[in-house]
């Protein structure tokens, strides 16, 4: 007889989870319960649903990187009870929670799909039981005794997305989640219709290995026009800081003033990682194709090629945290990891 496959759900809060607050009317995560009789409905769906709550629910602004620890470490006693896991989080903070997943468990061969919704679960034109029924769906699909996605991905209105390449595009519209420089891994009509060539096959021998180690001393410095020195100096110069975010113009390029590449080139001798990333959604960086970013290269900044803000944070948090070797997180910064960015020559 065939197995019912089993998806365990692990709350974090967000507005799929949120009531009015009886006083101000500001909406705010209510309590599991309130989301819980929602939970009949699912019941159909001929998937075995159990779920965790990650006390409390949260409001995804206030995400800090220990829901991230507790989020893989959820995953890692429940890995061998489940085929899959979807993970209800605010859609703010998504990218970057579910990015941070994304380094954090390594080995994965089942599915873990973060949503959410735009309108919360008990209202008329919620978006929340759509996204968390596909997500579901996603997370118990097989095929043979294979998952058929293996990876931490975003699932919202009708996309799935690898969680390493999207951003948050939009509050208002219920497609919040973009992906620029990935194309999507499914889409869900009438029918989900997977796109395998695009989705990461592991090895099915691999064992989850959950690394929870981040270190928070990072900035992101994101430049523009007429920046003075003291504010680059500002950042460059917090203390206890190990890299930096730095956000570029178009193909990653920067003011080529000299006192800009002496910052620079200060920091990286100090041992601060700098990684540019450009301020455009779409495109890589090219350090050198402009006269504007081989100064950059020559101060000892890595390129971060296509890679999302909220995966570059995730990465560097990740990355130092598991690493006192500042020369290596320096090599693997400019390796793809777990399909993040795409490396060009
Ligand atoms: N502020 C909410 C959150 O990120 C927004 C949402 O869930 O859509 O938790």
């Amino acid at each position: 007889m065939k197995r019912v496959n089993s998806v365990l759900l692990i709350f974090t809060g967000g507005t799929i989870s949120m009531t009015p607050d009886p006083k101000t009317g500001a909406l705010r995560p209510a309590d599991f319960e309130t989301f819980e009789k929602f939970m009949p409905e699912l019941r159909e769906l001929g998937i075995e649903i159990s779920g965790i709550p990650l006390l409390p629910l949260v409001d995804s602004s206030d995400i800090i990187p220990e829901v991230w620890y507790r989020i893989a470490l959820t995953i890692q006693e429940n890995y061998e009870k489940f085929d899959g896991f979807v993970v209800l989080h605010g859609t703010d903070t998504m990218s970057y929670s579910a990015s941070a997943l994304s380094f954090m468990l390594s080995g994965l061969t089942k599915p873990v799909i973060f949503t959410g919704s735009q309108i919360p679960i008990g209202v008329l034109r919620t978006d929340a039981k759509e996204n968390l029924i596909t997500a579901i769906e996603i997370a118990g699909a097989k095929k043979g005794e294979k998952a058929i996605v293996p990876e931490v991905c975003i699932f919202f209105e009708d996309k799935l997305y690898r969680a390493n390449r999207t951003t948050k595009q939009t509050s208002e519209h219920f497609s919040a989640f973009e992906s620029y420089n990935y194309p999507a891994l499914a889409e869900a009509g009438v029918h989900i219709k997977y796109f395998h060539s695009n989705i990461y096959q592991p090895d099915s021998e691999c064992t989850l290995r959950v690394r929870t180690k981040t270190d928070r001393n990072i900035a992101i410095l994101k430049i523009f026009p007429g920046i003075t020195e003291q504010t680059v100096c500002g950042v460059l110069n917090i203390s206890g800081l190990k890299a930096i975010v730095l956000e570029t113009f178009g193909a990653g390029n920067a003011p080529r003033g000299d006192w800009f590449y002496q910052a620079l080139k200060k920091a990286t001798e100090k041992g601060i990682i700098i990684v540019n990333k450009s301020q455009c959604s779409t495109g890589t960086v090219e350090m050198g194709l402009y006269e504007t970013s081989l100064n950059l290269l020559n101060a000892g900044v890595i390129g971060g090629y296509d890679i999302t803000t909220e995966a570059l944070v995730a990465k560097l948090m990740y990355l130092l945290g598991e690493n006192g070797d500042i020369e290596k997180v320096k090599k693997l910064m400019a390796q793809s990891l777990c399909g993040e960015m795409t490396v060009t020559p």
